[in-house]
């Protein structure tokens, strides 16, 4: 049968068999909106990033002082945007089969200052604010125009070492949260789930960070932390499934793009369309991205998100219109991959149901793909990113050779514009991974 010719509620049931069985699925979301509405009906808006640019613009001074690595930015945290086109070529090789007209970049946020992956643009930010709010309801900053490097200084530190960071995490979210947390003089705990890599819990353990595990999944250490840290007065929760400030933190990452687009001379209009890849976990880093980049760029972006086979919540969530109420595991499959950043078996409580007007769809990958994108990506650019990111290299390959793509291409008139396009890969981690957990990832069987 034609794909046309089926309704869309047999289309549904086809995709989530699919997805039951952990096969990749190409899906483009059909209850996307016109991006007008989409913004209309927002709760936050372009007003709200820009105010989280402007509180990152305000610790600038005091991140350049913390963080001397930030210098060269400026004091705030953003990454380079390069061309890959080695990797376009051997993406477009009849081993891999792709078909991707246009530039390819990547974002490489994998390199980013302080935490070496994405969390370092929401996890910061988050630690900022609450900073902020603390240091001027106890007189340490007089108001948003002090000097923030007061903040580093003994009376300030004092002061936050008599209050408590937390955060649930897998990883990455620990690294960024526990490294500003303690880099300030908050007391930092950081409460793992068994997917948590090694490395990650010795790094922030080595920075002063204590670290919790747990036997359970993401959703477990969350909620062990969250109730923790709900019990002590002097505490905070970070909290990855609600947090609007962890979203806004990434949202800013737009803004930042906007710049570095015009410098490269890339042209984003109704002629020269942008496509960008987010691997996705919870929902916050690709759902904010995603929420800023709509705002500035409108119609002309078009925002995939990619997931694992084996967790694939935001994708389930959508599909289903149960968002947060739907896990992984209640479809039967494991919620366990080697992408770690991205072993989440539930999304966050408010993305899904957020970003679904303006997201363009969702791709998932098996593990063993991931690892093949993995070394491609080392062999011909010598780029290493963690496994996590490389499900993002996905989005271009899957972009030119389904017939769901083609189909979308065809609905949103891009056929003849697809020479012109751009498609940016978001490399969202990697930098930190040390060198022999590296040749582990480099040397495996893909
Ligand atoms: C956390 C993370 C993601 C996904 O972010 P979510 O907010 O969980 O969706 C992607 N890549 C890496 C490397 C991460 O650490």
């Amino acid at each position: 049968m034609e794909i046309d010719s089926l309704s869309s509620l047999e289309r549904r049931e086809i995709l989530l068999t699919d997805i039951r069985n952990a096969i990749e699925v190409e899906w483009a979301n059909p209850m996307k909106m016109n991006n007008d509405d989409a913004v209309l009906r927002s709760s936050l808006t372009l007003s709200d990033i820009d105010s989280a640019y402007a509180r990152m613009r305000r610790f600038a001074p005091l991140m350049k002082k913390l963080f001397p690595e930030t210098e060269e930015r400026n004091g705030l945290i953003d990454s380079d945007l390069v061309e890959v086109s080695k990797l376009r070529e051997a993406l477009n090789s009849p081993r891999i089969g792709a078909d991707i007209s246009g530039r390819l970049m990547m974002k490489l946020d994998s390199h980013l200052a302080v935490a070496g992956s994405v969390k370092a643009r929401g996890g910061i930010y988050e630690v900022m604010k609450h900073a902020e709010i603390l240091a001027v309801e106890n007189g340490i900053l007089e108001s948003f125009e002090d000097d923030y490097c007061k903040l580093a200084d003994e009376e300030a530190r004092e002061f936050f070492a008599t209050r408590k960071l937390q955060v649930g995490s897998t990883g990455n979210l620990g690294l960024s949260i526990g490294i500003m947390g303690a880099a300030l003089g908050f007391q930092t705990i950081v409460h793992m789930s068994s997917d948590a890599r090694q490395w990650k819990k010795d790094l922030l353990r080595s920075k002063g960070v204590t670290v919790i595990e747990y036997e359970g999944n993401y959703s477990d250490a969350v909620k062990e932390g969250r109730a923790k840290s709900d019990a002590d007065e002097s505490s905070y929760f970070v909290d990855d499934e609600h947090s609007q400030e962890l979203f806004l933190g990434y949202a800013v990452a737009a803004k930042m793009l906007v710049r570095q687009l015009a410098a490269e001379h890339i042209v984003v209009d109704g002629d020269h369309p942008l496509f960008v890849y987010l691997p996705c976990g919870v929902g916050g880093a690709p759902g904010g991205i995603t929420f800023g980049l709509k705002q500035l760029f409108g119609e002309n972006v078009h925002c995939f998100f990619v997931e694992p086979t084996q967790a694939p919540c935001m994708l389930l969530g959508m599909v289903t219109g149960l968002f947060d109420n739907i896990s992984v595991q209640d479809i039967g499959l494991s919620g366990n991959t080697q992408a770690d950043g991205l072993a989440v078996s539930r999304q966050s409580g408010f993305v899904g149901e957020f970003i679904l007007p303006f997201l363009s769809g969702d791709f998932t990958i098996k593990d063993k793909r991931i690892f093949e994108y993995l070394q491609l990506l080392w062999q011909h650019e010598g780029i290493f990113i963690e496994p996590s990111a490389c499900a993002a290299i996905h989005g271009p390959v899957c972009m030119g050779r389904s017939a769901v793509m083609d189909e979308y291409k065809y609905d949103n008139r891009l056929g003849k514009k697809m020479a012109n396009a751009t498609h940016i890969i978001w490399a969202t981690g990697g930098n930190l991974v040390p060198e022999e957990v590296r040749q582990q990832l480099l040397a495996r069987k893909a």
